[in-house]
């Protein structure tokens, strides 16, 4: 027997309710790999799956955890022998099936990578799948010309966990970040990251009837969406990418098409539940290399199971700081 989150679901009522339950090796899903998890995190989706799972949650009970990292214990898959260290996100694992918040897992071959090298598997869930997806937004821009000397890159939601990361990353690399925070009393913790200037939540959250603005940001990683992000869309330099990552600000679009037709910025969609097997192997080499270790150790709160009802709901709240790295074992 071993320990996992359960959320069970009062049929009567409706209710949900999440709790740490003893629970046994056959009580866990089919899949040809079964792993012993070392850590797991909490992401804005794991906020969603503790509670009611805002639609995400197929059956209940339910394991939510949408990322892990551990060692394989048994595997049928010829990829994967006891003893290996795997991180897996995406695919749905935490959602319509179960996931990390245990101390065993069973998933599919399929979903899971090898823990990069130079990484151990806490450092890998204090990048989780929020991390990972700031590398994934940081490589798209990239890819649609964003060098440091272009100018400023603005990183929105900047002291949650796509965006911390992001910040990290990107000073890291030698771009002027900044950041927008609705948390002035993060401040230094985003100047420790690496931001050079701290941009107030409700200076940029506002609907402005002008499409255009001056142009101010080379580049953006937007973990935020709704007027944020029109906004921001209008704020672009000649030419500048959006990296789309989020909808903590709300998943409509009040924008106009004339940043696309007069300044020719592009609108990235970041998605990271789907992305191929090699394009999660290169954005992991790029974490490992990339983002300074010493910044990813300032983001980390330490959390166990038991916490995890509590952390849901805050982070739902856009209470949580950073990354919550989660010891499934403690
Ligand atoms: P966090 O809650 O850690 O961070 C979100 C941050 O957004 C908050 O910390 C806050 O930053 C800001 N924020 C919260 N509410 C509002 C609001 N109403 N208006 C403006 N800003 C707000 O979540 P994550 O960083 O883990 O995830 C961020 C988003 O990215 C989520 O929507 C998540 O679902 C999405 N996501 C998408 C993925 C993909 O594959 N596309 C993968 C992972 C996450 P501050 O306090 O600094 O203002």
């Amino acid at each position: 027997m071993f320990n996992a989150l359960v959320v069970r679901k009062d049929e009567e009522s409706g209710k949900t309710s999440a709790a740490v339950e003893q629970i046994g090796l056959d009580d866990l899903p089919a899949g040809n790999v079964t792993v012993a998890v070392d850590y797991s995190t909490v992401n804005y989706k794991d906020g969603l799956c503790i509670g009611p799972g805002g639609g995400l949650v197929r059956k209940y009970p339910h394991v939510p955890g949408i990322d892990f990292a551990g060692t394989v214990e048994a595997s049928d898959d010829a990829r994967y022998a006891p003893g290996d260290k795997v991180v897996l996100t995406g695919w749905r694992v935490g959602e319509a099936h179960w996931g990390g918040f245990t101390q065993k897992a069973r998933v599919n071959a399929d979903w899971l990578v090898p823990l990069p090298e130079g990484l151990t598997s806490r450092q890998a869930m204090a990048v989780g799948t929020a991390g990972f997806t700031a590398m994934l937004a940081v490589m798209a821009l990239e890819d649609h010309g964003l060098t440091p000397d272009k100018g400023e890159v603005l990183v929105t939601g900047a002291a949650g966990g796509v965006g911390s990361v992001a910040t990290a990353i990107l000073a890291n690399l030698g771009y002027d970040v900044a950041g927008v925070t609705g948390r002035p009393e993060q401040e230094d913790y985003l100047k420790g990251l690496g931001a050079k200037r701290i941009v107030a939540r409700e200076e940029i959250n506002e609907t402005v009837k002008r499409p255009l603005e001056s142009e101010t940001w080379a580049g953006c990683v937007d973990a935020v969406g709704g007027p944020m992000l029109a906004r921001v869309l209008g704020q672009m330099k000649y030419g500048g990418s959006v990296s789309a990552v989020g909808l903590a600000g709300g998943a409509g679009l009040p924008a106009t098409v004339i940043p696309f037709l007069l300044r020719g910025v592009n609108l990235l969609g970041i998605d990271s539940v789907m992305q191929p097997y090699e394009n999660r192997l290169r954005a992991w080499k790029r974490i490992a290399s990339d983002l300074p270790m010493d910044k990813l150790e300032a983001m980390v709160h330490p959390a166990v199971l038991a916490d995890l009802p509590d952390l849901g709901r805050a982070i739902l709240k856009g209470g949580v700081r950073g990354r919550v790295v989660v010891d499934v074992n403690a």
